[in-house]
Order: C-alpha cells, then structure tokens, then sequence
C-alpha cells in the first residue's frame, strides 16, 4: 500500500476509535491468524464485584475484610477495587497501609498496624509458607466451580480467610469472538486466574484454546510458542494490567480500553471504546486498506 492509502486507512480508523501507530501495523495485521485475548478486562468487563467471604475459625468477616482492603486499596489490578469496594458497602473503610508492593502479578503484600499482610492466589501463599491452607480447601473449590475468582488472606504466615470476586463478560464479547473466527483466526484465552474460573468464561465465549494460571513472564512465553507455530502471524488484545510485556512481544499489540498507560506504550493498535468487536472492526479496516490499493 502506498503511504496515502496507509494513512486513509488508520484516518477511518481513527474516527471509529481504532488508534492504528503506524502502517507497518495495518500491514501485519491483515496477515494474522492468531487472536489471543487477556480475560480480566478484555473479554470481561473487568469490573468484578465482591461475591463471597469466607473467614477461617475464629476470624471475624469484618476482621478479614479490613485486613484486604487495606492492603488492596494500594493496588490498581480489578480484583483489588472489588474488593476495596465490596467493604465500603459494609461499611469498612480502608486502614493506613506501608511496604506495599506486588508479588509478581499473583497477588499484593503490605503492612497494616505494623502486621504483615500478604493476598493472592493459593499458590503463591503456598509458596510463601503461609500456614492453615488446607482447611480452606474445600471451600475454595466451590467458589471456583461456581466461576469466582478467589483469593486466599493471610496476617503474619497465617490464611484469614477467603474473598469471592466474579466479573462479567463484556456484552459483545460472544458477537466478537464470532467475527473473528468469520474472518479464519484461531483465538486464543490467555489468564492469570485459575483453570475453573477460565473454562466457565472460555465455554461461554466460544474460544478454541485456554491458557490459565499464567504469570506475566508466561504470557510473553505463550506468545513466543504461538508465533512458532504460527509463523509469526500472532495478535494479542489485552488492557495492559499484567500483560503489558506480551503485547510488546504479539506481531500486533492491541490495548483496549482507556486502561494502563502501560498498554498505549506496548501497543500497535489502541481501542479506545473497550470494545472487544473493534477488533474485528480493525482487521477489516487492515485487510480492506489493503485490497483497495495494491
Ligand atoms: P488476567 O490474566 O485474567 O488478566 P492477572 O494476571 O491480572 O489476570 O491476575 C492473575 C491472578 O493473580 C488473579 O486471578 C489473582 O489470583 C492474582 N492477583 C493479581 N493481582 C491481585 C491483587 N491485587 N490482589 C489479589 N490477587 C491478585
Ligand atoms: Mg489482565
């Protein structure tokens, strides 16, 4: 395509909130094959709400509630403001919190009252040493074959309690993941969160393959073998919270929403309405920029 036709396409993209960086984008990502797809804030909304608290003997919920959304009020992943505002309702207000910091993508840490609290998913808590796991086991379960993404508290090396969020899918998430498969792409999920909770959203969307409980370091793996297989022909939507280095790594980056700023870095293309078929959309504009002009 001549440079013109390039800059028409990204032009008519642009007026439909599909922000294209350069035409080398628009050229690679007529000739995708792979769509991958983060799932919390890509294919769902992102917005969980707080569904369930479950404390261990002697906690109180009130108790387990303070304690996580102190720690998570520090936290910008969407898990951490379900939380923060699932206590709010109940009237709990975060505490004061020092020494925050993530623990690579699975989960936060910090100190409340001078006490050491640490939130995430159970094996990072496993890894952690945190003691009286196993009594929350069964409970853990249910949550996660009801499609909740949990995670485990714990204060001072000992497990809290448990805390429920669920998110929903994005309204045209289904009608999407339709259109792409019209246009011979193999899409792809991509989680961090736990294999029950993904094959609950994967089955309801229609995806061809599930990849959970992956970390961000994973993710950018996944990709890689993709593009192996694939021959480099691999494109990844997600909204930048945990996944910014693997749309660095995807043939085509796409940020979508007003999210991370972190995703406008990594990304080729930025959807600015968060709408899952503006991917679609981008692709035809991609392919169609092309066959008008060549
Ligand atoms: P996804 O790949 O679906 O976008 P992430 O990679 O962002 O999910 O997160 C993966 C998992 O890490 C979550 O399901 C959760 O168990 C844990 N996690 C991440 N951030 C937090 C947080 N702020 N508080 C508690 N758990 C967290
Ligand atoms: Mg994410």
């Amino acid at each position: 395509a001549t440079p013109t036709a390039l800059m028409v396409g990204s032009g008519i993209g642009a007026e439909r909130g599909i922000l294209i960086r350069s035409g080398e984008a628009i050229q690679t990502f007529k000739d995708v094959k792979v769509m991958v797809l983060d799932k919390t804030g890509t294919i769902t909304r992102g917005e969980p709400r707080l569904t369930d608290t479950y404390a261990a003997p002697g906690i109180e919920v009130s108790q387990l509630l303070q304690i996580a959304a102190s720690v998570e009020n520090a936290s910008e992943h969407p898990i951490a403001q379900a939380i923060v505002a699932g206590a709010r309702e109940q009237g709990i207000a975060a505490e004061q919190v020092t020494d925050f910091r993530s623990t690579g993508a699975r989960g936060v840490a910090g100190k409340v009252d001078g006490e050491s609290v640490l939130i995430g998913n159970r094996r990072l808590l496993e890894e952690e040493g945190v003691e009286g796991l196993d009594a929350l086991d069964e409970e853990l379960s249910r949550l996660e074959s009801l499609g909740r993404t949990v995670v485990t508290v714990a204060l001072n090396g000992q497990a809290l309690g448990l805390l429920a969020v669920a998110d929903t899918i994005k309204a045209d998430s289904v009608a999407a993941i339709r259109g792409m498969h019209a246009l011979g792409l193999h899409v792809v999920m991509i989680t961090g969160d736990n294999e029950r909770a993904a094959r609950a959203v994967a089955s309801e969307v229609g995806i061809d393959e599930v990849q959970a409980g992956v970390l961000p370091e994973g993710k950018v793996d996944a990709i890689r073998r993709l593009q192996e297989q694939y021959g480099n022909k691999v494109a990844m939507v997600g909204d930048g919270i945990n996944d910014a280095p693997a749309l660095t790594q995807a043939n085509v980056g796409i940020a979508i929403g007003a999210g991370a700023d972190v995703a406008i870095e990594a990304a080729d293309v930025t959807l600015v309405r968060g709408e899952l078929s503006a991917v679609v959309e981008a692709m035809h504009l991609s392919r169609a920029t092309f066959a008008k002009i060549v």
